[in-house]
């Protein structure tokens, strides 16, 4: 099958293309000896700057509801987007998008939680993997217990994208063992958003190819109710 792009998409693919060639080639070097060094491949101060450039370019929230002040331009032009920056081993996304998850939020979460991260001025990660649960997810042992007014959480994650630098997790914990044995995984466990002030602690895991991973330990970390985010059936 021929697939043609039209006017519009060409135009696009010659805009990120430049933008690709001009901000993220010249890079490469930099990122190269970040990563030899086991530092992240781009600083934070570059990454503010180069999510700047991108919405000053007008390419922010490419895939985005326009309700949530995102273009919504569709899978081709997502694909025409990724293909151009693929150019580059530089890892820069073009933001403006948030987990899935985080669309089935209460108002009050949408507003602290899913609009800063479309914004770009907050980093999310979504934590299932555990170092003995990964697609088996009937393994997972992270718990959330209910004290009070607020969920306390144990446990490690692993493997998470962006970890490091995420201000909020969305971590999978069980709070109902039994229903979640019963249920062989499929019930029991719960999504909750926690702050990063609220005490996980997170740390690189050093990979050969620089995609942000780490691993979390949650001991004791509190997590109030109205931050219990959905039952994942
Ligand atoms: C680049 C990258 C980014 C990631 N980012 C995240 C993230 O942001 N958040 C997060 O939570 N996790 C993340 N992960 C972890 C990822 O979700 C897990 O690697 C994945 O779930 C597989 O788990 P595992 O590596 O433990 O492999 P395993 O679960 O041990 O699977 C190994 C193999 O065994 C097979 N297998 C497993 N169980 C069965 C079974 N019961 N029957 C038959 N075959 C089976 C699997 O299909 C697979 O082929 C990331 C991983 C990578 C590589």
């Amino acid at each position: 099958m021929h697939l043609r792009l039209t006017e519009e998409q060409k135009m696009v693919q010659e805009t990120i293309r430049k933008f690709v060639e001009k901000e993220l080639i010249p890079l490469e070097p930099e990122v190269l000896r970040n990563e030899i060094q086991g530092k992240p491949s781009l600083s934070k101060e570059k990454l503010k700057e180069l999510v700047n450039k991108a919405k000053a370019a007008g390419f922010w929230g490419i895939n985005t509801p326009e309700e949530y002040g995102g273009a919504n331009l569709g899978q081709m032009m997502q694909a025409i987007v990724i293909m151009e920056t693929s150019k580059s081993f530089v890892p820069f996304q073009f933001g403006g998008s948030a987990d899935n998850i985080l669309y089935y939020a209460n108002e009050e979460q949408k507003q602290k939680y899913l609009i800063p991260t479309i914004e770009g001025t907050k980093k999310s990660c979504f934590a299932m993997t555990e170092p003995a649960a990964g697609s088996d997810t009937q393994r997972i042992r992270m718990t959330a217990v209910k004290d009070g007014n607020e969920w306390v959480l144990n446990g490690e994650k692993t493997f998470i994208t962006g970890g490091n630098e995420a201000d909020f997790v969305m971590a999978i914990a069980i709070t109902d063992k039994e229903l979640h044995q019963s249920s062989r995984g499929r019930e029991g466990v719960t999504c909750f958003i926690v702050d990063r002030e609220m005490g996980w602690k997170s740390e690189y895991i050093h990979t050969m190819g620089e995609w942000g991973a780490s691993k979390f330990s949650f001991r004791s970390s509190p997590c109030s109710r109205r931050k219990y985010l959905r039952r994942i059936a």
